[in-house]
């Protein structure tokens, strides 16, 4: 037998199928309330969706520390032996939730830890860099990759004006349009913190760090026509892929690697190394591994665990700290406020985002849908005398601290001896793609500009990829050509 179906208070209901009405084929009656409660909750089943990184798939974890790097950080999550339960969050960036999942674009790659010092996330992208370096650019370039105010279509003109007008893209835009921009599953790719963030050792030295998060499923991409196929056949092929994988017990795991760098060497270093739109070199600074991370729950209700996950690099433990990247100091305020807007005041309560090994004992009180609160015999102000919580600095998460010219500026980035928009793209196409990747660069750039750019942003483009390189410029200009040509009959 099954329970009787009740309203959201608990009440019985008299009927699942039929409405209260005045006689059979009279109106409906107003104080029909179970309908009345079933249409108002329908309407309200939607949260906003995320302006960016709307469509993501998701499930549950851990990670699993295998090697010491106790000298460089004294995160308890990252000690030696440490097995910390996680939330990993996959996602496509431009597209709306019902998008397909094998566009071109770069895949989130968002991760929470609950530590016993509370909530640590990395929110990062299944790529090392960024389209631009400075959080006031964020809002245009989203918008460029997004859809025409007027009739509501996704647009390459815009895409490839906004790109082109800001060389600093050149280096992701290379990576976005090789293999690596359409991968095969969530399984097969790379994620990377992207940012370069700061560790703090038990002795207080301090370190610049970068995280690498390695599949052991090894890389795998689609071409651009396997991508176009599948999504028309299924535009749920990665979020299936992932959770089957789990449910089969086929757990995907990547290996956890940073890169470190001394602080006293950032000033010198090549690149500047806190330029979302550069990596440093893995000759430079070889990958340390830290541990093995794994997902092997898939969340129990889509809506619960994944919709309503709150990501925030502002959520950063002991050990752990920011960095002088524009790109992450903006996000630092930007996530936190999206989830207030988007998913309310009391967001950290829900399901996902609860601290799980770390007790909270936050003066924040009340506010809409607010169920967790202090004894009631807790103060709720500080300082009190009545045994409320107290801050302690000897515990806390500084943030990281780092030294700088106090006087107020608007400035890009210092230029340090191989910066340049167009260095570390040249390498990617030169000394990384090999002459099969170079083709398929080609093809998937001539496709895309295909697809709708026009002069004076089509002169640009080819200038972009001849700043990239030379011979790549040159065979993008031809394909382009050829293509307008044989279009024009
Ligand atoms: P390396 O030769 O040591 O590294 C090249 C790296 O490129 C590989 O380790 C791999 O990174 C990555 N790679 C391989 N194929 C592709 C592809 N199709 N698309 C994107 N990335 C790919 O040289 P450097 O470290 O000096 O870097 C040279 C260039 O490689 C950089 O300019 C950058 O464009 C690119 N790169 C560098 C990374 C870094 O953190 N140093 C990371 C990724 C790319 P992985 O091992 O992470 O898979």
């Amino acid at each position: 037998m099954t329970e009787p179906t009740t309203t959201n208070t608990g009440i019985p209901v008299e009927s699942d199928d039929e409405s209260l009405t005045a006689g059979a084929q009279g109106p409906i009656l107003l104080h029909d309330h179970y309908l009345i409660e079933k249409l108002a909750q329908f309407n309200r089943e939607r949260v906003p969706e995320r302006i960016v990184h709307a469509k993501g798939s998701g499930a549950y974890g851990e990670l699993v520390v295998t090697n010491d790097v106790s000298k460089y950080t004294k995160a308890k999550l990252f000690q030696p032996g440490v097995r910390t339960e996680s939330l990993a969050r996959f996602s496509t960036v431009a597209g709306e939730q019902g998008s397909p999942d094998t566009w071109r674009d770069p895949r989130g790659f968002a991760v929470k830890f609950y530590t016993e010092d509370g909530n640590y996330d990395l929110v990062g992208n299944n790529t090392p860099v960024f389209f631009i370096k400075d959080p006031i650019k964020f809002p245009d370039f989203i918008r460029s990759q997004k859809r025409l105010p007027g009739n509501g279509l996704r647009d390459h003109n815009m895409q490839w004006d906004f790109w082109t007008l800001r060389p600093e893209t050149a280096h992701q835009v290379t990576w976005l349009m090789g293999d690596r921009g359409i991968p095969k599953t969530y399984r097969h790719m790379n994620g990377y913190g992207s940012h370069t963030y700061q560790w703090i050792n038990a002795a207080g030295e301090r370190f610049w760090v970068k995280y690498h998060f390695k599949t052991d499923q090894g890389i795998e991409f689609l071409t651009q026509a396997e991508a176009d196929r599948i999504a028309g056949e299924d535009a749920d092929y990665h979020r299936k892929d992932l959770w089957e994988a789990i449910e089969r017990g086929d757990f995907p795991s990547w290996t956890v690697y940073v890169q470190v760098m001394p602080v006293a060497e950032a000033e010198s270093y090549r690149f500047n190394p806190f330029d979302l739109t550069k990596v440093w070199s893995h000759k430079d600074y070889p990958l340390i591994e830290v541990g093995k991370w794994t997902l092997n729950r898939n969340p129990r209700n889509y809506f619960v665990d994944i919709e309503q996950a709150a990501f925030e690099p502002s959520n950063v433990v002991p050990g752990i700290g920011f960095s002088p990247d524009k790109m992450l100091l903006g996000r630092v305020f930007a996530y936190a406020d999206a989830h207030r807007y988007r998913i309310g005041t009391n967001y950290a309560q829900l399901p996902p985002n609860q601290a799980r090994a770390a007790q909270v004992n936050s003066y924040s009180k009340e506010g809409a849908m607010r169920y967790h609160y202090n004894e009631p015999n807790v103060p709720v102000y500080a300082p009190n005398s009545f045994g409320g919580p107290h801050a302690d600095p000897e515990k806390a998460a500084d943030g990281g601290i780092w030294d700088f010219d106090p006087t107020m500026v608007r400035a890009g980035y210092v230029q340090h001896a191989e910066d340049g928009d167009f260095t570390q793209a040249g390498t990617l196409v030169r000394e990384v793609y090999d002459d099969a990747q170079r083709e398929r660069l080609v093809d998937n750039i001539v496709g895309h500009v295909l697809g709708g750019v026009r002069e004076p942003v089509l002169s640009r483009v080819f200038q972009y990829w001849k700043n990239v390189d030379a011979d790549l410029g040159k065979r993008v200009e031809e394909g382009v050509r050829a293509g307008l040509d044989s279009s024009r009959g």
